[in-house]
């Protein structure tokens, strides 16, 4: 009975609840990850909350924050032209990438043969009593490991990438509809994808989203989720700037002269 009453040590772990996928990963202003529970309405039917430890912050119910999210998610879509430019983009960068790994080959393929020539060649010196056995053991590790290595590159440079480029063309058009990724994914994988597109920096504050860091590919529409009440993207400065698939600089906007975040341990460097 004593140990009954004693105190259990606090749970860390985030339980999975596929009504509340975002448990553990939506923080609240203050910074703490917001919990989620349920809560018995007057017909008897459950509605989920996401709330935070402190009594005054968040208590918002799930299902708008949801709809918001899901909204947010439709404005991260990309147009069909602009997956079009990453393909044909990332197509003749990984062209150019097979055209110089064939050339690699060729000249790891003649390195070789000459480091073949050379084992052979001590291997002669050894059996004609040239060389004693302590140095025709030392050259034979040596061209022994060059062997090996110019074999792993060759190996390395071969490898067949346009089935990479496939599986990627087989995924870029899902990047014209965000908020179907997001609604077809499980629990775990749209937490996944809240921690990747908001490099684990998604808040709420009075009724919105926010977060300082989010991937430059998919916030083009920043300024329309905004204004639609949906999440509001005050940069930080220099993070995650760069397009991962076109290469292109991300635009400055005048946000990033900001010099403070007001999220809780997140500074923009002063200018
Ligand atoms: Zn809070």
């Amino acid at each position: 009975m004593v140990q009954e009453k004693m105190k259990r040590p606090e749970k860390t772990r985030t339980v999975i609840d596929d009504e509340i996928p975002l448990r553990g990963v939506l923080k609240c202003h203050c910074g703490n990850p917001l919990s989620g529970a349920p809560s018995r309405g007057k017909s008897g039917k459950y509605f989920y909350y996401y709330k935070c430890r402190h009594s005054k912050h968040n208590n918002i119910s799930a299902i708008k924050a949801h709809n918001q999210f899901l909204e947010a998610c439709e404005l991260m879509s990309l147009p069909s032209t602009r997956v079009r430019k990453i393909r044909t983009v990332t197509k003749s960068s990984l062209d150019l990438e097979m055209e110089s790994n064939r050339k690699k080959v060729i000249e790891k393929r003649t390195q070789l043969q000459e480091v073949e020539e050379k084992l052979f060649s001590v291997e002669e010196k050894w059996i004609k009593n040239e060389i004693n056995k302590d140095t025709y053991d030392r050259w034979y590790s040596i061209y022994n490991n060059e062997i090996l290595n110019l074999k792993g590159a060759i190996e390395r440079l071969s490898n067949d990438q346009s089935k990479a480029f496939s599986i990627l063309e087989d995924n870029l058009n899902l990047l014209t509809d965000m908020r179907h990724v997001y609604m077809v994914s499980d629990t775990l994988q749209k937490r996944e994808f809240v921690n990747r597109v908001f490099d684990s920096n998604l808040y709420y504050e009075n009724g919105i989203y926010r977060t300082p860091t989010m991937l430059g590919l998919l916030s083009h529409n920043h300024l329309k989720m905004k204004e639609k009440g949906l999440l509001i993207y005050e940069k930080k400065e220099d993070l995650l700037d760069e397009d991962p698939l076109s290469g292109e600089g991300g635009i400055r906007t005048l946000d990033t002269v900001i010099p403070y975040t007001h999220f809780p341990g997140v500074l923009i460097r002063p200018l």
